[in-house]
């Protein structure tokens, strides 16, 4: 038989050959190097046969960034941790310990509850392992044969899972370790070449909170230590960034126990919100947009109607008023509808985009609130375009040119995602064809790159979801723009068009920043907290220099206020150095020491980077003119 290889030769091997076969045939040192089959794009063990015809490619060490090739290296590790853990603790019970983005996990079931610093003494006896040297035998196996044999060990989880399983069941050995698994695995651990353990957290056995809780043991692991050192410092530059503990710390927002998910902002965070919704104004009324303001209560009647309910119900804050059932909005969409509704529209006034950055309540569960990044109070920059067929081309690419201007002030590049008809879609291939060929003209002309997520539309229409990268490289979803007929005719909207004769409609729902909260979340992460000079909640900090300066320092922030710079004085009773130091930790981006040596001719300025020069007033402001 014959199996074609990367650069299109055909390979010749007995019936039978295994991938690793196929490796050896190739060459002695590849087949050493081998980690990992990949057959028509898929993964599959090398102690698996291939396949007469197929494309293959065999994956080895010198893979170490291949997503592949690292989930092999760390799902192997995930067995050598259940080995070491069940030597270390007689009686554990081992529950499933699979591979996930960047790292791996296993969850077992403690005779007496571990804590973090047991991690160490595990994390020794894998590298005991790791010295000793492993390698993997695969074999397949009856249910009967794999129920007996954990059976016999007192694994009650694999023998559920036994029970459980889908088509063959296969067994993995290294050490004196068996695991039930369907593989691929490496052929040895020799290129586990740098190992760490992570972190410990609870885990319901299958998910299920009824179930036992189980402990999960986190870990990673690289092809090499240089790998895992950047792996360590990019985990560290994130925590370093955690809005949720730079938010507090910078005197952003806080979060209260008695409103779980609705952030209580501080003024200096409402100075960044204020920036934002300054700049969600201007643009809005450069780009034809009107400011509106609706309910953000509704009869539930009016949820029917857009299709929220029952849908989203889960989703919304029922309430009772005067014993009718009602709701809080989680979307603009049904206000603006009434909005656009009040009166007959004519087609000279289409497009229509009404604008509204209103909070709006989803009740999302406890366990999935996340800072500002999943919030239950969100208020988004929401606007609906209403607009004929012939103006959707034009108005979608204005939001995405809009878009893209928003994001680029911040410093972050935009990418795109474009869903386009899934299975359960309503209407035509040929409209299908046309919005979805408007959106993807949108992106083109816009030269944003974009990905097609088939198949991931809403069933009434396609959708771009935005993406910003952040500068860590993160990828984090911002806006949606999504194309819309549904709505409209659902409540029953149309314009009167030349002819006088009512036409349908559609709608553009769009997000940029997506929500103000979420937004912010990621400015704190993106900047690390030293927000650039414009949004800095306080720009400038003075430090007079003893009790005699107090009233010069005053003089100066007020013609800096009026300026129109957000300026503080410091004059707590601390050192002029503890004052300086507590800036740089605010991450305040001009500090001013006035003591004797310093006039208006010559002001003592200290950057957030610590450089120092001295300026006169008038230079000085004309700078920060520059900055602002
Ligand atoms: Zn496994
Ligand atoms: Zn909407």
């Amino acid at each position: 038989m014959k199996v074609v290889l990367p650069d299109s030769s055909e390979l010749e091997l007995p019936e039978g050959a295994t991938g690793l076969d196929a490796a050896r045939a190739i060459g002695p040192k590849l087949a050493e190097q081998a980690v990992l089959l990949r057959a028509n794009g898929n993964v599959r063990d090398l102690r698996l046969p291939v396949v007469d015809g197929e494309q293959i490619q065999i994956l080895t060490t010198r893979d170490a960034k291949d997503p592949d090739a690292l989930f092999v290296l760390r799902h192997s590790a995930a067995h050598l941790l259940a080995e070491a853990v069940r030597r270390l603790y007689p009686g554990v019970k081992v529950a499933i310990g699979p591979p996930i983005e960047h790292g791996f996990y296993y969850d077992f079931e403690f005779p007496e509850p571990i804590r973090e610093d047991a991690l160490e003494q595990i994390e020794a006896e894998i590298r005991k392992e790791l010295a000793e040297g492993r390698s993997w035998q695969r074999e397949e196996s009856s249910a009967e044969e794999a129920k007996r044999l954990f059976g016999e060990q007192g694994e009650r989880y694999k023998v559920e899972l036994v029970d459980t399983a889908q088509g063959e069941i296969s067994l993995y050995t290294q050490g004196d370790f068996t695991d039930l698994c369907r593989g691929p695995h490496l052929q040895d651990s020799k290129p586990i070449k740098a190992l760490k353990l992570t972190g410990l957290a609870g885990a319901y056995w299958r998910g299920d909170e009824r179930n036992t809780q189980l402990t999960r043991i986190y870990g990673t692991a690289f092809y090499s230590q240089d790998d895992l050192d950047a792996y360590l410092e990019r985990l560290e530059d994130a925590r370093r960034r955690d809005h949720r503990r730079l938010g507090p710390q910078l005197d952003l927002f806080h979060f209260s126990e008695r409103s779980p998910g609705s952030p209580l902002w501080h003024a200096k965070g409402m100075v960044i919100w204020y920036e934002l919704e300054k700049i969600r104004q201007r643009e809005n009324a450069k780009r034809g947009y009107l400011e509106v303001k609706t309910p953000i209560i509704y009869d539930a009647e009016t949820f029917w109607t857009s299709g929220h309910f029952p849908k989203y119900e889960d989703l919304m804050f029922s309430l009772d008023v005067d014993g009718r059932p009602w709701a809080m909005k989680s979307m603009n969409c049904p206000g603006h509808m009434l909005l656009f509704g009040s009166r007959l529209r004519s087609y000279k006034e289409l497009p229509l985009r009404f604008a509204e950055p209103s909070p709006l309540h989803r009740d999302e569960i406890t366990g999935t609130l996340h800072g500002l990044l999943r919030v239950r109070l969100v208020t988004q920059d929401d606007a609906h375009i209403f607009c004929n067929e012939g103006q959707i081309q034009d108005e979608i690419a204005g939001v995405v040119d809009y878009a893209r201007y928003l994001y680029e002030l911040f410093g972050m590049s935009a990418s795109a995602e474009l869903a386009t008809r899934p299975a359960n879609k309503i209407g035509t291939d040929e409209q299908w064809d046309m919005t979805e060929g408007v959106l993807e003209t949108a992106l083109r002309l816009n030269e944003i790159p974009y990905t097609l997520a088939a198949g991931e539309g809403a069933f009434y229409g396609p959708k771009i979801d935005l993406f910003m990268d952040d500068a860590l490289g993160r990828k984090w979803q911002m806006g949606t723009i999504q194309l819309d007929s549904q709505m409209p005719s659902r409540f029953g909207l149309t314009y009167v068009g030349a002819d006088n004769t009512e036409h349908p409609l559609y709608v553009i729902h769009r997000a940029l920043y997506g929500s103000f909260e979420r937004f912010i979340g990621i400015l704190v992460e993106h900047y690390a907290g030293a927000f650039p000079f414009w949004l800095a909640p306080v720009q400038i900090r003075l430090i007079p220099v003893g009790e005699g300066h107090r009233s010069s320092t005053h003089a100066l922030r007020d013609h800096l206020t009026a300026a129109g710079f957000r300026t503080e004085v410091d004059e707590r009773d601390e050192t002029v150095g503890k004052r300086i130091r507590d800036s740089e930790l605010e991450k305040i981006p001009k500090v001013v020491v006035y003591g004797d040596r310093e006039s208006a001719d010559s002001l003592a300025v200290r950057d957030r980077g610590g450089q120092q020069y001295s300026a006169s007033l008038a230079d000085f402001v004309q700078e920060l003119e520059q900055l602002q």
